[in-house]
């Protein structure tokens, strides 16, 4: 099973997933948890790229042929072996990230983004989408507390706007396929949030 974790900063995407890989292994599951941009060595490395803000040096298309770049080299080396041996993959970010970051706020054309999705993952789809949703203050009052005195990346740093923008589209995204997607109220403590996740699993993926 694919199961993906979607939000905007603060919203406990890895922390959800950590939790989730317990409850799997406690259960006699085989799980990898993985992470985007990112989770195979080449896609860190292009992680490291976009998030220093050489992203804002090239142009939006540009860098969404980085970030797909990274979710090719993702979904070849990890993802996909993962999945063809039964093995559940947990990935914090997966294509809603780029539906909401860069096409809804990053102006990038659909038409160029539905190319690169076919490039990059073809005909593959998360089992189930967990999006976590929250009020922008708190989930950048928890990222701030997270990241203590270092600085914001790129994406962090942008103002008030966009992340209640990135919030409405994502709750747009949820709207759109609530086959795929759930939304969860992740304004509560993870434990809470860890059993509406688990909910969840059990209506969609376990049903
Ligand atoms: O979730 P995480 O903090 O690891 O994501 C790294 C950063 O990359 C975030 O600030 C996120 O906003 C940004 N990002 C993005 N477009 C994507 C995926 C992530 O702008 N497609």
């Amino acid at each position: 099973k694919f199961i993906t974790f979607e939000g905007g900063e603060g919203s406990g995407k890895s922390t959800q997933i950590n939790k989730l890989a317990e409850r799997l292994a406690a259960a006699k599951l085989r799980a990898i948890a993985t992470r985007e941009p990112g989770g195979s060595p080449g896609a860190e490395i292009m992680r490291h790229l976009v998030l220093s803000g050489m992203g804002k040096l090239l142009g939006p298309d540009a860098e969404t042929l980085l970030f797909a770049a990274a979710r090719d080299d993702h979904v070849r080396t990890v993802i996909q072996p993962a999945l063809s041996q039964g093995t559940w993959v947990l990935c914090d970010r997966f294509s809603d990230s780029t539906r909401a970051y860069q096409g809804s706020l990053g102006q990038v054309s659909p038409i160029v983004l539905n190319a690169m999705q076919r490039v990059t993952i073809g005909d593959l789809k998360p089992d189930l989408t967990i999006i976590l949703d929250i009020p922008v203050e708190v989930g950048l009052q928890r990222a701030a507390a997270r990241r203590g005195s270092g600085a914001p990346d790129r994406f962090e740093s942008e103002d008030l706007q966009f992340h209640q923008d990135l919030r409405d589209a994502y709750r747009q995204i949820a709207a759109e396929d609530p086959q795929r997607c759930v939304l969860i109220d992740a304004n509560a403590d993870a434990d809470t949030v860890a059993a509406r996740v688990w909910t969840a699993l059990r209506d969609h993926v376990f049903a």
